[in-house]
C-alpha cells in the first residue's frame, strides 16, 4: 500500500458495528461495567476512549509505530512524553526547536530537576561532544522553525541509540505523509496535529507514537495519570483531517516551491528559507530522508518596517500565528512563536525582527504572489 492509501485505509475506514464510514464520536465520561465479572476494555474517558483510541492506531501506522497516543494539544503531547522522563536526568535538544517545547524543557521542567543542553544539531558531532553519563533522552525537530533548518535524522538518531539514549522528533512540519522518524531510527515521534494533521485550523490536538511496546507502556502511564488528552470531538476533527492530508499538502507545497522561488528574486527581500530551494543549506538530506519540502518557508525583508508592513498589508494571509491549514498563514516569530525565548538566544539564531514564516495555505498560488507583491510594496 502507498502512503496515499494509507491515509484513507488504516484500519479505521468503516464503523464495524454499523458500516458507517467513520469512526463514531463516543461522547461519554464513563462506560457501564455489567456485572463486574470481567474487566472491559473501557472503563473510564480518561484512562481510554473509543474515538480516540481509533485515532490513536491510526497515527501509530501511518509513523510505523507500535503504539500511538492523542493528547489535548501538541505541547501536551510534548510534556507528556518528557514526562517519562525523571528529576536529574539530562536531555540534548536541538537548538531551533519550537518555542512552547523550548519552554517547557527550560522552564518548567527545569523546576523538576530535569537538565537540558541546546545544541546546533545540524552538525551531529554536537550532539555526541553533549552526551554525559545522566543524558537520557534527545530531543529533535527537522525541518527546524522557523529557518527550516535541516538535521540529518538517521545520523543523529544512531548517535542516541549507540548511547542508550531515548530519541524525540517532532513531526509536525512534515507529517508521516512525507517523512517518518520511526524508520530512521527514532523511539518516539510526537505531534501538532493542530497543524497539518488536522488541517483547517478548527482544532488544538497533540499525538505521540512510539517504535516499542514498552515505551508505549511508559507514555500511557503517563497519558492516563497526567490526563492531558483531547474530547472525542476533537479526536474525530483531526481523524477526519487526515482523511485529505495528501491532498492539501501536495497542492500546499507546490505553491510554496513557486511562492519561495518568486521571493528570492524580490527587490525588499534579503533571504529565503525553504528546503525545497536548490541552494538550501541540508537540501539534500532533506530530500533523502523526506518525501518534500513542506509548506512552511521563511523570508527576511530587509528592514524591520517592511517586515511589520507586509504583515499589516497582505490580504490573503492571516498575521496569526500556527500553521498547517488551508489558509494562509504570516507569522512573526520575533513577537509570536519565539517571544518566549531571551531575546540574546533569539539574537543568536537569526531570529530577528526581519524574519516572517509563512505557512502555505491553498489558494491560488498567483493571487497569492500578486497580494504578497503589493504587500511587500
Ligand atoms: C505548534 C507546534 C507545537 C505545539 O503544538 P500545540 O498544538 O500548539 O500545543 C509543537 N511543535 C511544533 C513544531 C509546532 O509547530
Amino acid at each position: 500500500m502507498k502512503r496515499g492509501t494509507r491515509l484513507i485505509h488504516n484500519g479505521h475506514e468503516m464503523d464495524p458495528v454499523t458500516g458507517a464510514l467513520g469512526v463514531p464520536i463516543v461522547q461519554t465520561s464513563t462506560f457501564d461495567q455489567g456485572d463486574l465479572s470481567t474487566p472491559r476494555e473501557f472503563d473510564y474517558a480518561r484512562s481510554g476512549n473509543p474515538t480516540r483510541k481509533a485515532l490513536e492506531e491510526i497515527i501509530a501506522t501511518l509513523e510505523g509505530g507500535e503504539r500511538g497516543y492523542a493528547f489535548g494539544s501538541g505541547i501536551a503531547a510534548v510534556s507528556s512524553v518528557l514526562g517519562i522522563l525523571s528529576g536529574g536526568d539530562h536531555v540534548i535538544a536541538a537548538e531551533d526547536i519550537y518555542g512552547g517545547s523550548w519552554r517547557i524543557l527550560n522552564n518548567f521542567y527545569r523546576r523538576w530537576g530535569l537538565e537540558c543542553t541546546a545544541v546546533d544539531a545540524s552538525d551531529p558531532e554536537n550532539i555526541r561532544r553533549a552526551i554525559k553519563p545522566t543524558t537520557k533522552a534527545l530531543f529533535l525537530e527537522t525541518p527546524s522553525n522557523p529557518l527550516l533548518k535541516i538535521i540529518d535524522l538517521k545520523t543523529c538518531l544512531g548517535i542516541a541509540r549507540d548511547a542508550g539514549l531515548i530519541s524525540v522528533v517532532d513531526n509536525t512540519f512534515m507529517t508521516p505523509y512525507l517523512q517518518r522518524p520511526i524508520e530512521l531510527g527514532a523511539d518516539v515521534v510526537v505531534h501538532s496535529a493542530t497543524k497539518f494533521l488536522g488541517g483547517h485550523s478548527d482544532v488544538v490536538l497533540g499525538l505521540a507514537v512510539t517504535r516499542t511496546k514498552e515505551l508505549g507502556k511508559r507514555v500511557y502511564a503517563v497519558q492516563n495519570s497526567f490526563g492531558a488528552i483531547p474530547g472525542p470531538w476533537d479526536v474525530w476533527l483531526v481523524m477526519r483531517g487526515i482523511k485529505t492530508l495528501k491532498a492539501r499538502l501536495e497542492v500546499q507545497e507546490a505553491s510554496a516551491r513557486q511562492l519561495a522561488q518568486w521571493l528570492l528574486d524580490h527587490k525588499k527581500v534579503s533571504a529565503v528559507f525553504y528546503p525545497g530551494l536548490a541552494n538550501h543549506p541540508g537540501r539534500e538530506i532533506n530530500e533523502a530522508q523526506a518525501s518534500g519540502a513542506g509548506a512552511v518557508l521563511s523570508f527576511r525583508t530587509k528592514t524591520a518596517e517592511d517586515a511589520l508592513r507586509f504583515l499589516a498589508q497582505v490580504e490573503y494571509a492571516a498575521a496569526a500565528v500556527s500553521l498547517g491549514g488551508v489558509e494562509t498563514i504570516a507569522s512573526y516569530p520575533v513577537r509570536m512563536s519565539h517571544a518566549a525565548m531571551p531575546a540574546e538566544e533569539r539574537r543568536r539564531l537569526g531570529i530577528t525582527d526581519t524574519l516572517i514564516r509563512i505557512s502555505v495555505g491553498l489558494e491560488d498560488v498567483e493571487d497569492l504572489i500578486a497580494d504578497f507583491d503589493r504587500a511587500l510594496g
